[in-house]
């Protein structure tokens, strides 16, 4: 489903004019098709139909509460890396059940209160948070179900921020090391063996990497069985990319047939975590063009979003469409960096575009949905933007644009200091 579309020179996310929908809210405004994420989440347990699975939904991707609501409703679990997030899937009606705790440095108000709402598994990291995790179940007199994030130690041929599966990334265990951790939970009381786990990246662009991935867990898990340690499900990660430019990323379908063609006959439930791919392009980041200047012959329109609202560009230096809400045939086309009020170089949204846009007109960047708003600062002390979701003709607005109350609500002076001379 392409949920964006242009009817009478106006971009449409599912059947809402975006021009109206920025004069309502203002901008920089981003905007959501539930459509497009119900749709990307039904090719998904589509595509994996013919065998046990779980999709755990990244909530970092996007973890507005009216996302995850929807996620909700639909059947999903949930992968989540802090206890903020394990709060929001609570708040948007998740059941702890279907969620899965991934990350590095959890701590031990976080585990306490994952065990106490009983989460479905830990994806544990290290041998010390094992460690941890043992401790504080046993304390609490449960048992925590575990899955040990193996590092395979495979190239995942994408951006090295966002590359996790090297051996030298911080994520996860050697993949060599964990047939003795396997041994030791399998014996602890506190400590209950429920799975594994990898996830070796985001933006994956080829089946490559997945399949080699694969290739090594299961090697693992056969190795765990002749141990006589059984396993009731593999998780591999998210990591599925998206199309911002001219990436021609594999379908679910692919991705699925290479997975269970390698499975064969085992019947261990899959789980994914699925991010970006669930919700990058069901977003559009809406911005208004404030100034139009040129430097020396080169151009630039100054809009009023920034690299505080949407950070990709300015941290991965990743490539998002921009185009013109409107199409005015009469404008002329130039070639310009759209960029933000923001004090940095490194603040733009796009470089060298060809667009037929002039002061006042109101761009849409796309496949936003993923990493957009979750990364936003107030950097610069700007109001961080407000969210919408639509549905067919209608939208919501599910998180209204912060104030500069809302800035300075945490912050206080300090009683007169002593200052010198
Ligand atoms: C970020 C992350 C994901 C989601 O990655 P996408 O590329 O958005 O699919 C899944 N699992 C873990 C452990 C992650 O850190």
């Amino acid at each position: 489903m392409n949920a964006l579309s242009r009817r009478n020179g106006e971009l449409h996310l599912e059947e809402v004019g975006l021009s109206a929908l920025a004069e309502r809210h203002g901008t920089p405004l981003y905007v959501y098709s539930a459509g497009a994420i119900e749709a990307r989440y039904r090719d998904f347990t589509e595509a994996f139909s013919g065998h046990p699975h779980r999709v755990c939904y990244a909530v970092k991707a996007n973890s507005n509460l009216a996302v995850l609501q929807l996620l909700v409703q639909l059947g999903a679990g949930f992968d989540i890396v802090s206890g903020g997030e394990l709060e929001r899937v609570l708040r948007a009606g998740g059941d702890p059940a279907g969620i899965v705790f991934s990350g590095v440095g959890k701590t031990v108000t976080e585990m306490e209160r994952a065990l106490e709402v009983g989460v479905a598994c830990f994806n544990v990291e290290s041998e010390a948070e094992l460690m941890r995790l043992e401790a504080v179940a046993d304390r609490l007199g449960v048992v925590a179900p575990v899955s040990l994030r193996v590092n395979p130690d495979v190239d995942a041929a994408t951006h090295p921020y966002i590359s996790t599966g090297l051996k030298e990334n911080k994520f996860g265990i050697a993949i060599g090391a964990a047939a003795a951790l396997y041994r030791y939970a399998a014996d602890a009381d506190a400590l209950l063996v429920k799975g594994v786990d990898c996830h070796i990246g985001s933006q994956l662009t080829r089946l490559e990497p997945f399949v080699d991935a694969l290739d090594r867990v299961l090697a693992l898990v056969a190795a765990l069985n002749r141990d006589g340690i059984e396993l009731d499900h593999i998780d591999l990660g998210g990591g599925l990319g998206v199309r911002y430019h001219d990436e021609t990323p594999p379908t679910v379908a692919d991705y699925a047939e290479a997975i269970l063609a390698r499975l064969g006959t085992r019947r261990e439930t899959l789980l994914f975590e699925p991010g970006r791919w669930l919700v990058g392009e069901a977003g559009v980041f809406l911005t208004r063009i404030e100034y139009v200047k040129e430097n020396e012959g080169r151009h630039f329109f100054v809009v009023d979003g920034a690299m505080n609202d949407l950070l990709r560009p300015a941290l991965y230096g990743s490539f998002h469409g921009i185009e013109p809400v409107m199409n005015s045939p009469e404008t002329p086309t130039t070639e310009v960096d759209v960029v933000g009020p923001v004090c940095e170089s490194s603040d733009f949204l796009g470089k060298n575009r060809m667009l037929a846009a002039t002061a006042g007109d109101l761009l849409a960047v796309t496949t936003a949905g993923a990493y957009g708003f979750g990364m936003a600062s107030n950097y610069n002390s700007r109001n961080r933007a407000a969210e919408v979701l639509v549905r067919g003709e209608h939208d919501y607005l599910v998180r209204r644009r912060e104030t500069l109350a809302d800035q300075l609500a945490l912050e206080q002076l300090a009683p007169p200091l002593p200052v010198s001379g």
